[in-house]
């Protein structure tokens, strides 16, 4: 089935027109500056088309117009209409308790997403705004909603909920959401194909570490626990997210400090972690370059990254009561063989061992990393957030359909 994925960030707008049979990618792109006075647009095919090019796009719909322009370009188009597109599979953040799987988009779905629109301000109008455009322009080709949060809806109550007073659960559904539950389920489901099993054989820990950072508990094919909670902003240190941090710690910011509410978020979701620790940059790259060029705290950043990683892959083993394997990917996960190093290192009472050589060879290829004979296996997986949206919506469809 062919199915375009959109994801609506802020400002932009990614798509992947993705063959699901062959998991093939037929045309991927991203229009940034939506809505303000300079767009671009980038689009490529398989077809080894790269084009760039500037235009105005004013909103959601004219960013969706522009993403079926370029797939159906009668010279770098990869369709001959967009009658060639089968569903729509839409990245949306939050799912809230109600949206524990992938859905199809109905009326009542859509007023479901927006009612979780408090608890991901910044992402789930987007996303609805997204949805909107591409019903506008693809009338009657059917629309899946994937969530990151779904996955970790098999969390148990005392994995999700916080030690605060229980109404406050029952009243504002404040409790432990997790987030890349597509990655963490794209990665968790790879292992078990490589390993011609189901997802029901393995226990693992999946670390995602990109720009945002999360760990995941998965035994046998379900969530069990996951590091970030309410927000994306809970437990690793991240690239330029705090992490786990004493609430304490606010009302010292606020009250002792003198800082406004708007200025401690900002301070903890966009200049703390990597960026934070190290005060010159969050990518990681860049920091291990420094690193190498004798940077105190780029060290120290990097430092404090891993052993947060390895302080969570430790209770994991606890939740889990051991797991076969430590799955990383993510930018830093599929690349920073050295960090990969650095986290397993004396995880050796957990059966981790790792293999230098296999370690270093990989670079964002799927591969094993430990060593023959080590108890634990630890695997490198890049992760597919699209391509596992793009099947969970033809899943959908088919089975809306009775197929
Ligand atoms: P996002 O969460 O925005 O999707 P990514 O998963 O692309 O982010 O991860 C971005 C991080 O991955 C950056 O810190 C970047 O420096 C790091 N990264 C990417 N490639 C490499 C590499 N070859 N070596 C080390 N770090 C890398």
């Amino acid at each position: 089935m062919r199915i375009l994925v959109l994801n609506a960030g802020s400002w932009s707008l990614k798509f992947q027109l993705i063959e699901t049979g062959a998991g093939r990618v037929m045309a991927k792109g991203i229009i940034e500056g939506v809505g303000r006075e300079e767009s671009t647009a980038a689009y490529e095919s398989w077809r080894g088309i790269r084009k760039r090019f500037s235009i105005a796009v004013a909103d959601y719909t004219q960013a969706a117009g522009t993403v079926l322009a370029c797939l159906t370009d009668p010279t770098d188009g990869v369709l001959e209409s967009a009658a060639g597109i089968e569903g729509v599979g839409h990245r949306i953040v939050h799912g809230g308790e109600h949206l524990a799987e992938s859905t199809l988009l109905d009326d009542s779905a859509l007023r479901l997403i927006a009612a979780c629109s408090p608890l991901a301000p910044l992402h789930n109008p987007l996303g609805l705004e997204g949805i909107q455009a591409a019903r506008c322009l693809l009338p009657g080709v059917p629309q899946v909603a994937v969530f990151d949060t779904s996955f970790h809806q098999s969390m148990p109550s005392r994995a999700y909920l916080y030690g605060l007073p229980y109404s406050y659960y029952t009243s504002h559904r404040i409790r432990r959401y997790g987030f890349h539950g597509t990655s963490h389920r794209y990665v968790s489901e790879r292992f078990a194909e490589i390993h011609n099993a189901e997802p029901e054989s393995f226990k693992l820990i999946s670390c995602h570490l990109g720009n945002g950072c999360s760990l995941c508990a998965i035994d046998r094919g379900r969530s069990v626990d996951t590091s970030m909670g309410f927000t994306p902003l809970e437990g690793l240190v991240m690239g330029t997210r705090c992490g786990d941090l004493d609430p304490a710690v606010v009302f010292h910011l606020l009250e002792r400090e003198g800082l406004r509410v708007e200025e401690v978020d900002s301070l903890l979701n966009r200049h703390s972690g990597l960026l934070g620790l190290s005060g010159v940059t969050n990518d990681v790259r860049e920091l291990l370059h420094l690193r190498s060029q004798g940077h105190p705290r780029a060290r120290l950043a990097l430092e404090v990254f891993c052993y947060r990683v390895k302080k969570y892959i430790g209770a994991f083993f606890a939740v889990l009561d051991g797991a076969h394997a430590i799955i990383f990917t993510g930018g830093i996960g599929e690349n920073a063989f050295a960090l990969r190093a650095e986290i397993c290192d004396s995880l050796s009472s957990f059966g981790v061992e790792l293999d230098p050589a296999r370690n270093e060879a990989a670079a964002g290829v799927e591969a094993e990393i430990s060593s023959p004979g080590a108890r634990t296996r630890v695997w490198v997986i890049p992760t597919d957030e699209s391509l596992l949206i793009a099947r969970d919506a033809e899943r959908t469809i088919r089975q809306a359909r009775g197929a």
